[in-house]
């Protein structure tokens, strides 16, 4: 979408134009990422998935205004971004809370740096700690904390800062998996039942199950320089099950896309054996059953979807 249109759409949040990233070393530059063009609407989930190194966190740092793009454009509800991006707040890896506080002063804190009055902080943090399942732990230490209610509190954080565009840096990757799986169950539920008003979510991962269970639609990166190689939407509905057909097979689907197969290899189907193509034998079944599929098959007129047959 051009930038012009972007301002016409009250849903545009997000928009790259050819976004390039050089880092200058000593005598050389460094490509991360090159020709980036991305977009993000509200009420969208986004993943960027795709290998170490390809620039998912540098992309993060242009869009959220911490690094600049040495070229191409970066426009937030339309306009080109100068500087810090004050519609965006991080979560990274590894939360850096400030040791010396507790989980409620920690919250505070960025309550404090966002301009709300002192008066009504105490209870805005009180709710925020609760919201994400840390009641009770209110006046621990970080210290005291294990890494999965460290990384709550970093999202009560970056919730406070009620960011319209939350950006998620690998935030369960350092985290046990049973506490990553309760945490991305507690997200969802904020995000889904919109508990928190943060309009869009782009999330940077590289775990396929991760991307498919959590996005609207997932951007794959290649890397060597960092780009976007296709983008896939996974419009299963939520809550989504694992052990799903569909969610393996979309797996499935994106794995070969990471693994660099843009189009799985289409099979020619020979009518019989010794033909040209693949020939399959089918599955073996009670001749009463396939006598019960055609009947059902001319009852429907002699033509039916499968998926329409099986529901
Ligand atoms: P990802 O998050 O996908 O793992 P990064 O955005 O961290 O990738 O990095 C992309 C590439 O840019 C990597 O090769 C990395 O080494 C390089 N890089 C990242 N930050 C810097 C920097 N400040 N200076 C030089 N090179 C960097
Ligand atoms: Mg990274």
């Amino acid at each position: 979408m051009t930038p012009a249109a972007a301002l016409n759409d009250a849903d545009d949040l997000l928009d790259l134009h050819t976004v390039t990233k050089a880092y200058r070393l000593k005598s050389t530059q460094f490509l991360a990422v090159r020709d980036i063009d991305l977009h993000v609407k509200s009420g969208e989930f986004v993943c960027l998935l795709g290998p170490s190194g390809c620039g998912k966190s540098t992309l993060l740092r242009i869009i959220a205004g911490l690094n600049a793009a040495t070229s191409g454009v970066v426009y937030y509800h339309g306009r080109p971004l100068k500087g810090v991006n004050p519609y965006t707040t991080i979560v990274f890896q590894t939360f850096a809370l400030y040791p010396w506080l507790t989980v409620q002063e920690n919250v505070e804190i960025a309550l404090k740096a966002r301009g709300v009055p002192a008066d009504s902080r105490t209870e805005r943090a009180l709710k925020l700690i609760d919201t994400v399942g840390m009641d009770g732990f209110e006046s621990a230490y970080p210290r005291e904390l294990s890494g999965g209610m460290r990384q709550k509190v970093g999202f009560a954080r970056a919730m406070a800062v009620e960011p319209e565009l939350l950006c998620l840096d690998e935030p369960f990757s350092a985290l046990d998996v049973l506490s990553a799986e309760a945490l991305r169950g507690e997200l969802m539920e904020l995000w889904l039942k919109k508990k928190i008003p943060t309009k869009a979510i782009l999330m940077v991962t590289h775990n396929i199950e991760e991307a498919v269970l959590m996005a609207d639609r997932i951007v794959i990166m290649g890397k060597d320089p960092g780009h976007i190689v296709t983008e896939i939407p996974v419009t299963l509905h939520q809550p989504r099950q694992r052990k799903d057909i569909a969610f393996q097979s979309l797996v499935d689907k994106v794995y070969a896309a990471v693994a660099g197969q843009l189009k799985p290899k289409e099979e020619a189907l020979g009518t019989q054996p010794g033909q040209p193509g693949v020939t399959r034998r089918l599955p073996n079944s009670q001749l009463s059953a396939v006598a019960g599929l055609l009947e059902k098959l001319v009852a429907e007129g002699g033509r039916v979807d499968l998926y329409r047959m099986g529901g």
